[in-house]
């Protein structure tokens, strides 16, 4: 039995912290903290009494982070706050001897940067300590990983492209919002795209390159070429590889909101002084923006995120398509959030699991793509992320 310390009350770390409770046979305490201690009360009051416990946490601060990890006993930190705390969790994680686990790669709070430098830094430090580190556990980065590793292990020799294919066909009602964290969704999305081919990154300009996908019970969609971190490790993990690109559904009222905020200045991350107040705009928007948290009983529709990989396999060509499909309104009646908090809050619960019974283990920092894909596609599908594979014409 594990104790699991759980960091953000946000809408991922609401469905991370469900999935955990529906576990409790392999978790002996369940504690859910954040910044704001109300976020993890409202959670606790909507699960059956006493099964979490609630803390406050700075985890900006590693020594205050360390202290609760400590004070808990916590075996597992699963780190579903911001991007910008996974450094300061990782080094209380790295004292204090706990597993570390997250869905997001570092990010200054200044700089964009979309990479995992120094995540992978750490690895000597957790390596010496004789713990782990996932890095990635969400759903993309997360699944989509664990997909192409199943892929690899039982459909090809050598996988030489891979396509992301993110689709989220939900519908919330408002004109503009963002189904999680504006900061980090309007970054990700207002970013130059960026892609792998023949060992270099191609780079585009944000939103240049557009396909239409038929997503399996969604139908035909725009998908636009995107970067997204996991990338990053699948280049270093899938040997062979010759090309890799990922592309997210938008609609034109989305990209129409997106530009006209941009162009006003308004996605900017530095701070502009008003009348005497340091102000950063896209601060200001995310406080103006529906929380992602409360979409939920809005939202209808369907997610299917899902990968394509190309390759050989016994000396002949094979293209399969792995996919998953998520109903929001069947999300937010489990647990209160829609079906991208869903998707990426049920996989690191998932991954506290493998832990916790020893299915994935080591010491050292981890994408997960490199542990074995097999425990977590069967937990995927027994907890409320079932999967397809679909063999397509290699030709197509
Ligand atoms: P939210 O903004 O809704 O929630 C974030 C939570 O973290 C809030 O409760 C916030 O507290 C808390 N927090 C922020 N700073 C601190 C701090 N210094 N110390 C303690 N707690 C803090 O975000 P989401 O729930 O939408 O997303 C959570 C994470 O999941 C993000 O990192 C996001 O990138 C990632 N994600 C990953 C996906 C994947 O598939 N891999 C997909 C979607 C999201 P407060 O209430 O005080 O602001």
């Amino acid at each position: 039995m594990s104790t699991v310390l759980i960091i953000g009350a946000g809408g991922v770390g609401r469905v991370t912290t469900y999935k955990c409770v529906q576990n409790s046979d392999h978790f002996s305490r369940i504690v859910l903290a954040s910044r704001t201690l109300a976020r993890c009360e409202a959670i606790a009051a909507d699960l059956p009494p006493g099964a979490i416990e609630v803390a406050q946490v700075d985890a900006d601060n590693p020594a205050e982070t360390a202290a609760l990890i400590r004070k808990v006993g916590a075996d597992i930190v699963i780190n579903v706050a911001l991007p910008y705390q996974d450094l300061a969790i990782m080094d209380a994680c790295i004292e204090t001897g706990a597993a570390y686990i997250d869905t997001a790669n570092y990010e200054h709070p200044d700089t964009a940067h979309f990479e995992y430098k120094e995540q992978w830094a750490r690895q000597q430090q957790f390596a010496d300590s004789g713990n782990i580190a996932l890095l990635g556990c969400g759903f993309d980065p997360g699944v989509t990983n664990v997909f192409c590793a199943y892929a690899l292990k039982h459909y090809f020799d050598t996988i030489e492209t891979i396509d992301i294919l993110d689709c989220n066909a939900g519908d919330h009602g408002y004109p503009f919002a963002t189904n999680f964290n504006p900061e980090i969704n309007l970054r990700e999305v207002s970013a130059n795209g960026r892609y792998w081919e023949e060992g270099e990154w191609i780079e585009t300009e944000p939103m240049a390159i557009k396909m239409v996908w038929d997503y399996p019970e969604v139908g035909p969609k725009d998908s636009y070429l995107l970067y997204h971190e996991e990338m990053e490790s699948l280049v270093e993990n899938i040997p062979g590889l010759k090309r890799i690109r990922f592309f997210m559904t938008f609609g034109e009222s989305y990209l129409t909101h997106m530009r006209c905020l941009e162009n006003v200045g308004m996605l900017r991350i530095d701070e502009v002084e008003v009348n005497g107040v340091k102000v950063v705009p896209l601060q200001l928007l995310k406080a103006l923006l529906p929380d992602p948290a409360s979409l939920g009983p809005r939202t209808h529709g369907k997610t299917n995120i899902g990968i394509v990989a190309s390759g050989t396999h016994h000396g002949k060509r094979r293209k399969i398509y792995i996919y998953q499909i998520c109903d929001h309104q069947e999300c937010y009646r489990e647990t209160g959030a829609q079906a991208v908090s869903y998707t990426a809050g049920v996989p690191p619960a998932l991954g506290a699991l493998l832990l916790a019974r020893k299915e994935w283990s080591g010491s050292g920092v981890f994408n997960i793509e490199t542990l074995d894909p097999d425990p977590m596609m069967a937990e995927l599908n027994r907890q409320g992320l079932p999967w397809q594979v679909v063999e397509l014409d290699p030709d197509s």
